[in-house]
């Protein structure tokens, strides 16, 4: 008996072929992997080492213990930077590169430089826009006052974030782009010179402008669409499948699942599978979504259940139990799926959950 067990598939080589892709698209500087959240919840290892094999030298995450579970997955070489920073000392000679946030951050770089007497290797993270992480803009002044407060470190970055850059648009990609460069040109001269870093998957797609030492996309790696409202420039990389654990007919007025949310207007085929919230496929989905099955879109009937999902197949002869139902790939892209929740794409990737049977077609 097949095991009842959903699949999820990743296509290294959709992968590959999307970092080759962006890495086109940005002629004059390097292309970075952002692999943070497991590769967006795809498998940060194997996902990482088919990005280096296509040529990827630079890969962030957001964790240090993702930093450090990376460096043992890619060896030496690869730049690993982490994005939420760490204190000195503590990636246990891993090699990583901290994303300094703040003066305090660079502070306790500089305290540890000293006190080593070598530069470790940093990337210095400006706030243009997000109000999130970064040096804020008195920061900023206050570093041009005092170049001190960055001695004795190697910055092989200077960086800020885009906070709309999947609305090309929008006035702040500007705005943003203007302030990096005014702060850049207040930095002490050896981080005025430092490489710079810029673009996520949606910046890579605003125009020359944008273009920097170093890009940093995620999402469009993994299939998400960088450019919404035009179609959709990526490869699909993940596909998810579950089985059909059971059929059964229900009379017209009777109701499905919890809540009894939705009643058989006509005798119907329902098909039960193993997949629900608790595996990512959000609840919010109940009523609103379809699932596929050999290219037939089957209704989502119901609430989604922890463990369990329900589909109308009334209108798909020849459907047994063992077969698979697509809930997520080419028919209900992430995108696609995303939209029916309410939501991103990005949450519908990192949601993914940890019982689905996990294969990578390899690149
Ligand atoms: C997550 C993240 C990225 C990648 O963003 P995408 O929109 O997925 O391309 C780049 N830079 C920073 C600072 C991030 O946090």
């Amino acid at each position: 008996m097949m095991a009842p067990q959903a699949i999820l598939t990743v296509d290294l080589g959709a992968i590959a072929a999307n970092w080759a892709a962006l890495a086109a698209r940005h002629p004059g500087g390097a292309v970075a992997g952002v692999v943070k959240a497991d590769a967006y919840g795809l498998g940060a290892a194997p996902v990482a080492r088919a990005l280096l094999a296509a040529g990827c030298r630079h890969f962030f995450v957001a964790h240090l213990a993702e930093g450090v579970a990376l460096r043992a997955a890619l060896g030496l070489g690869p730049m690993v930077a982490v994005l939420n920073g760490f204190p000195p000392g503590a990636d246990a000679g891993a090699g990583l590169l901290p994303v300094l946030n703040g003066l305090a951050d660079a502070a306790a770089w500089t305290a540890a430089a000293r006190a080593a007497g070598r530069a470790p290797p940093a990337i210095l993270h400006i706030d243009t826009g997000m109000a999130r992480l970064g040096l804020e803009a008195r920061e900023v002044a206050r570093l041009a006052a005092e170049p001190a407060l960055l001695a004795g470190l190697d910055l092989r970055f200077v960086m800020t974030h885009l906070a709309c850059a999947d609305e090309p648009e929008h006035p702040l990609n500007a705005l943003q782009l203007a302030r990096f460069e005014a702060a850049c040109a207040r930095l002490p001269p050896a981080a005025r010179e430092a490489p710079r870093s810029l673009a996520n998957s949606s910046g890579l797609f605003l125009g020359p402008r944008f273009a920097s030492d170093l890009a940093r996309p995620g999402c469009a790696l993994y299939g998400v669409n960088p450019t919404p409202g035009v179609p959709n420039p990526m490869r699909q990389v993940a596909s998810l499948v579950a089985p059909v654990l059971q059929l059964r007919e229900v009379a017209a007025g009777e109701s499905v699942g919890y809540g009894a949310t939705w009643v058989a207007a006509r005798p119907s085929r329902i098909a039960t599978v193993a997949a629900g919230y608790a595996d990512g496929y959000l609840r919010a989905l109940s009523g609103r979504a379809a699932g596929s099955f050999a290219g037939q879109a089957v209704p989502l009937v119901g609430r989604v259940s922890m463990d369990l999902t329900t589909f109308d197949v009334t209108d798909v002869p020849g459907i047994a139990p063992g077969d698979r139902i697509e809930l997520i790939g080419p028919d209900n892209t992430p995108d696609d799926v995303a939209a029916r929740a309410g939501t991103i794409g990005y949450e519908i990737l990192t949601a993914l959950g940890a019982r689905y049977r996990r294969e990578y077609r390899a690149a």
